[in-house]
């Protein structure tokens, strides 16, 4: 067994599109950001390599590589959870939460876990979200940007 853990953080920002574990949630502020900034995504991807102490999603997708501009953030969660599978590993379980003031994400939860689920080819019930405020303290709380943290226990295949 090798567990992980992933913090992101992204700046709320106008005019861009709020993506949180692949799924458009309606609001005037969206997350800035070099890919698609699916802070919850990211938070995952890093969980992720950091159980097979792989590194970090800013030295596999630098985010001065063009390649990466815009990107579906589904799209580096798939490459990341490729590299676990070659080294031989499966999701055990994925445990994350969303960090933010507004808007109210809990609606779309079960949406993003329909999402997330596939992409690491495990059940629904091994990928549980929450979300929480952060009580209007710090930059969460302003609503100036979002924090995501994620624990994965990923397994060895037999
Ligand atoms: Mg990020």
């Amino acid at each position: 067994m090798r567990i992980g853990c992933g913090f992101d953080v992204h700046r709320l920002v106008p005019d861009r599109p709020l993506i949180l574990g692949g799924v458009q949630i309606p609001y005037e502020l969206g997350l800035a950001g070099h890919s698609d900034a699916d802070v919850l995504l990211h938070a995952i991807c890093d969980a992720l390599l950091g159980a097979l102490a792989l590194g970090d999603i800013g030295q596999h997708f630098p985010d001065d590589d063009p390649r990466y501009s815009g990107c579906d953030s589904r799209e580096l969660l798939k490459q990341v959870f490729q590299l676990i599978q070659e080294r031989g590993y499966r999701l055990g379980n994925l445990d994350a939460t969303l960090v933010l003031q507004q808007p109210r994400v809990a609606p779309f939860l079960p949406a993003m876990r329909e999402q997330i689920a596939p992409l690491l080819d495990t059940p629904l019930e091994n990928v549980s979200l929450k979300a929480t405020t952060s009580e209007q303290l710090g930059f969460t709380g302003r609503g100036e940007g979002i924090a995501a943290q994620a624990v994965v226990l990923l397994l060895a295949q037999t």
